[in-house]
């Protein structure tokens, strides 16, 4: 058969556990059967992050770079166990870290939704996708456990010697304290990679803080977003018929409520975190939420939501049988693909990647799942399949279509 080429590589990043099992499968059966795949390859798996001392993490980062486009599987962000378990030299730090500071990104987290598996927002007909800062602000703040009466100050001495003092708070009483920071370039990337990113799935944008309170700290979020958005992609959005607004965080939040879906919602990171995980529940599932790393120049890594899946892993490894859902890994690698199709003007990739998504789709939709889908579905359960059925059954489905 003839296979689709590709003009250049990806940057494939292979990772840990059940992810890693799922990883191999999705390549043998569903993309090299079918495409000449081109990829430069980097094990992120634990043990190799150890024996190079995290060397390849930060080659795959610069990899992306170079190529535009990556596609990773789930790793293990090493912990005090994880450190023991693997014999780790260090606990070294999360790889996601580590590629979103190298290429200065913001993480676009999206849901593959059918209508089988019904939010639980019953309004909601298209994905929200959430965009979060991923950097600063309580993440990084400096906290002090206030121990006894005193005064609190925040203090800021400038370069030339210039200082700025302003009372936070005369302490009557034990309390807490933390000061936080952000700046304005990491603001600037997060606004380009959100109006960029917005104009590349021709999604409106929403923005949202809260200034009325905040009215130094979040007022500097929203009036950079939208000196970038009037300088540089006003018009852009009114010719692609793409729209931005800003909007406090409460108002946001009863509007995506009570809205359709179908646009991306840009927050700050604490808001982003926690609205994420709000957003990805109510869709249905961790398995089924794809996530995407958007750089402000147009670098683009694809990955899935959710991490290694270590429960299913461990039953592997036991001999027993699994049924870890795929769908958010294999949207990765048809995100990436399409992607570096889009980039070469290779319409045949972007077909090919259309396609398996579709026989993804349609394998749900015609009731074959995996066993975390099974209690949300709504449409005729036809089987409950393992971690291998679902996969063939999807390569079928895709030589069906
Ligand atoms: P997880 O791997 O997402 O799994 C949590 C639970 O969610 C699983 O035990 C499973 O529930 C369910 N689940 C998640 N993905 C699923 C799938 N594809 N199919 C079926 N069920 C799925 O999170 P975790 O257990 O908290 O973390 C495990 C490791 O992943 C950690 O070492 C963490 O550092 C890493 N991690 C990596 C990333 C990343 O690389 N982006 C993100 C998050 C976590 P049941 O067991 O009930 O079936
Ligand atoms: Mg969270």
């Amino acid at each position: 058969m003839h296979k689709i080429q590709m003009k250049t590589p990806i940057v494939e990043m292979d990772g840990d556990e059940m992810t890693r099992i799922l990883w191999a499968m999705i390549k043998e059966k569903l993309i090299c059967p079918f495409v000449e795949l081109r990829t430069e390859y980097y094990d992120l798996g634990l043990p190799e992050r150890d024996r190079t001392n995290d060397a390849v993490t930060h080659a795959a980062a610069a990899a992306i770079k170079r190529l535009g486009v990556g596609v990773k599987c789930a790793t293990i962000t090493p912990n005090r166990q994880r450190v023991e378990e693997y014999g780790l030299k260090e606990m070294w730090k999360s790889p996601n870290a580590t590629i979103r500071a190298a290429l200065d990104g913001t993480v676009f987290r999206t849901p593959v939704c059918i209508p089988e598996i019904q939010p639980a927002v019953r309004g909601w007909e298209a994905p929200i996708t959430v965009a979060r800062h991923a950097y600063g602000d309580v993440y990084r703040a400096a906290e002090y456990r206030v121990p006894t009466p005193g005064r609190a100050e925040l203090l800021f001495t400038g370069e030339n010697g210039e200082s700025f003092r302003q009372t936070i708070y005369d302490f009557e009483c034990p309390g807490v304290l933390q000061g936080m920071y952000n700046k304005d370039s990491s603001i600037r990337s997060f606004a380009k990679a959100c109006f960029a990113y917005a104009l590349e799935i021709g999604q409106d944008l929403w923005f949202s803080a809260k200034d009325t309170i905040s009215k130094q700290y979040d007022q500097t979020f929203k009036l950079i977003f939208q000196e970038i958005f009037d300088a540089e992609y006003k018009d852009v959005f009114e010719a692609a018929g793409v729209g931005y607004f800003y909007t406090l965080i409460d108002d946001a939040v009863a509007r995506v409520v009570r809205s359709r879906g179908g646009f991306i919602w840009a927050c700050k990171n604490y808001d982003g975190d926690v609205m994420s995980d709000m957003i990805s529940a109510a869709f249905g599932s961790l398995a089924m939420m794809t996530s995407v790393l958007a750089s402000p120049d147009g670098k683009f890594e694809y990955e899935a939501a959710h991490g290694t899946v270590t429960r299913h892993y461990y039953r592997h490894l036991a001999g027993e049988e699994t049924s870890t859902n795929p769908v958010a890994t294999i949207f990765a690698w048809t995100g990436a693909l399409k992607k570096r199709g889009q980039l070469d003007d290779s319409p045949d990739l972007v077909a090919f990647a259309e396609r398996v998504e579709c026989a993804t789709l349609l394998t749900l939709r015609e009731g074959t799942v995996t066993r975390d889908l099974a209690p949300l579905y709504t449409g005729t359960l036809r089987k409950i399949a393992n971690t291998e059925e679902i996969l063939n059954a999807i390569r079928d489905r895709f030589q069906d279509i």
